[in-house]
């Protein structure tokens, strides 16, 4: 009678994928009656699993079939999940199945021996599924920075409190992190802000446009037609004047608002479009004038239907602006001057855009890379950095890079650049990898063997020249960079992009899975390959 010890197999875990298995740790099985459990059943798998309990039963270590079929059902509940890579719920079933066991096993109905072995079996589980990268935790991350948050600004309140959240997400994963500040040019802004129910109206500028004071003005919407003479009376005074584009001028519609005592005109489109208005006014207003889109306009319209509408509208520029870039570290033990791979991304957006896809789904995604990295045994420096300020000029990372020492410089090995990962947009099916001359490199070569590894279409593979992004000045110090993103077949992004419609209702979460899958084969397999030969590496805890 042979009795196996599975902790025989718990040696090469994680090395070289998340895919690997682990295997229950040292537990025998050993009921007498037992026999051999096959070496192939020995990786922990719900399949596995289920066969384990299935002889559990047969050997009567289990009291009655109805456990039995309680456990099974539970199980192959938890397998449901795991088909459907929702890794935090298959975790979250599984460690109820502890309670369930735990349960029995007071009750006598499960024997000790089983329930360790199942328990351990169920923890084997866990740690595999716990470094698999999960969308929807990726999910959990982008609601809380593009719902919760919403617009990320450079210099902005907005921005500086998405900075905030990824330090306590990278801290309680246990990365070193820090905030690096530093200044940007002065920031203008431009706000209408529905007082009533404290929504902002995302606006164009308009040229000719009067500035207000840093409190803007405030009043109630008084709605003017097309803005013509006649759709002016006494109360549009001390008012904000929302005016239709069509039939008269941009600056005649100003002009009849401003004789009317107007304090502000809003202008909406008469045709529908995902970016705002932005007015030309040929001449200088004493009133600040904006744009907006024909929806926005139509919005405010059906709020008025209801009652009087109170806004506050602000063109102001704020000087002494300041950004910052997240940094989270994890230094490998007992390495001296370790190489550095920097994975990136940048968090903040363009006004009004919730920036869900750009870039909260880069950001999240290397929040959910950090968490299934925190424990990867590698001898390489881990730096994962959300720039802040790439929307104004990359500005984040260019201080970043600028500001490295050469001895940083001088091991830095690699950069994985993040940046729009989740369009739903039908045809952004592609993963790009952009490089800044538009020629393969070693992220490249990783990512192109990833998609062998894990069997996807190739089809879906480009290579693409695009700089614009936070790996530019990665390249330009000479640090191999590349920048990850889901566009179309020929480099096209979403029509949502850079406008206020870039929400988390148009992020896709199998398409994050997708590149998910792939960027963190090619990354853990550039990891374990460039892991230095016959090193003791930390373990795994
Ligand atoms: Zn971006």
């Amino acid at each position: 009678m042979k009795i196996r010890r599975f902790g025989a197999f718990m040696s090469a875990v994680l090395i070289s994928s998340t895919l690997v298995g682990f295997s229950p740790k040292n537990i025998e099985y050993n009921n007498p009656g037992t026999a051999a459990i096959a070496e192939e059943q020995l990786e922990a798998s719900i399949v596995n699993l289920q066969a384990l309990l299935d002889r559990m039963e047969k050997d009567g270590d289990i009291a009655s079939p109805a456990v039995a079929r309680t456990l099974k059902t539970h199980v192959t509940a938890v397998g449901h999940y795991e088909n459907s890579k929702s890794y935090k719920k298959a975790i979250k079933h599984m460690e109820s199945f502890h309670v369930l066991l735990n349960s029995y096993e007071s009750k006598r109905m499960v024997s000790e021996n089983a329930a360790n072995l199942l328990r351990d079996y169920a923890d084997a589980l866990i740690s595999k599924w716990d470094v698999i990268f999960d969308s929807g935790r990726v999910m959990d991350y982008l609601h809380q920075l593009s719902v919760e948050i919403g617009p990320r600004v450079a210099g902005t309140e907005g921005e500086k409190k998405a900075a905030e959240y990824l330090k306590s997400q990278f801290q309680s994963l246990g990365y070193d992190t820090s905030i690096q500040e530093f200044a940007i040019n002065n920031r203008t802004e431009r706000t209408l802000r529905i007082l009533t129910n404290n929504k902002e109206i995302a606006l164009g500028a308009a040229t000719g446009s009067a500035v207000t004071g840093e409190k803007g003005v405030t009043g109630a919407i008084y709605h003017a037609g097309l803005g013509q003479p006649g759709d002016f009376s006494d109360d549009a005074k001390g008012k904000i004047a929302l005016v239709q584009r069509g039939e008269n001028s941009f600056w005649e519609k100003v002009q009849n608002a401003t004789d009317a005592g107007a304090i502000g005109v809003v202008i909406y489109d008469n045709v529908d479009s995902l970016s705002p208005l932005r007015p030309t006014l040929n001449n200088n207003s004493s009133i600040p004038v904006v744009g907006t889109t024909k929806e926005l306009g139509e919005s405010i319209l059906a709020q008025l239907s209801k009652g009087e509408v109170k806004a506050n509208l602000v063109i102001h520029t704020h000087t002494n602006q300041t950004s910052q870039n997240v940094i989270a570290v994890k230094k490998p033990k007992n390495v001296v001057n370790p190489e550095i791979v920097y994975i990136t991304s940048h968090y903040d957006s363009v006004p009004y855009s919730p920036g869900a896809n750009d870039d909260g789904s880069g950001t999240s995604t290397i929040v959910e890379l950090a968490r299934t990295l925190k424990n990867f045994p590698t001898d390489k420096e881990l730096r994962f950095i959300a720039f802040g300020a790439e929307e104004i000029g990359l500005v984040g990372s260019n201080y970043y890079v600028n500001n490295l020492p050469k001895e940083d410089i001088d091991r830095s090995l690699i950069n994985f650049q993040m940046e729009m990962l989740g369009a739903k947009y039908e045809p952004a099916s592609y993963l790009a990898v952009n490089t800044v001359d538009g020629k393969a490199n070693t992220a490249w070569d990783y990512t192109n063997a990833a998609f062998d590894k894990l069997g996807k279409d190739k089809e879906k593979l480009i290579l693409f020249r695009r700089g614009s992004s936070d790996h530019v000045p990665f390249h330009n110090a000479g640090i191999t960079a590349a920048c990850f993103n889901m566009g179309t077949s020929d480099g096209g992004l979403e029509p949502e992009y850079h406008t206020y419609h870039d929400t988390i209702e148009n992020v896709s979460p199998e398409r994050i899975q997708f590149a998910g899958d792939i960027i963190s084969k090619a990354i853990f397999d550039f990891l374990a390959d460039h892991n230095s030969q016959g090193k003791v590496l930390d373990e795994a805890s």
